[in-house]
């Protein structure tokens, strides 16, 4: 019997550009996501942001590639905020990281940064 590979299996043996980015964050960054099959809104956004390279995404393009991302590794995005119309995880990731000791509810990117700048968003 095949076992069905989980979440995060999916991600790390993927070959595309945004999961091994997630890939590369993890191993690389040391960054501590959360591979939660059901809300995976945070882990999708980070995918896309990250994925997007040095170039960035721009702001309006972050949540249809979340979308788009999440159907790829097939997770699901439930709940207003996982499923949320804005790039909440990334502006989250942006003021609430791990390089913020006051951080609510904390995204553990390692050494990697988030941040935004002309209409984009980052995560290097
Ligand atoms: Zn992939």
């Amino acid at each position: 019997m095949v076992r069905r590979q989980t979440f995060k299996e999916r991600v790390f043996s993927c070959a595309c550009t945004r999961c091994r980015a997630v890939v590369a964050l993890v191993e690389e960054k040391g960054a501590v996501l959360h591979f939660e099959e059901k809300r995976a809104g945070r882990l999708c956004e980070i995918a896309v942001v990250a994925g997007a390279g040095p170039r960035g995404i721009a702001a309006a393009d972050v949540v249809p590639e979340r979308r788009s991302y999440a159907e790829h590794v097939g997770a699901e995005l439930s709940g207003s905020i996982s499923d949320s119309r804005d790039p909440v995880h990334i502006i989250h990731a942006i003021d609430h990281s791990n390089h913020n000791v006051n951080a609510r509810n904390r995204i553990n990117i390692g050494s990697a940064r988030a941040w935004y700048k002309n209409g984009r968003y980052y995560l290097q």
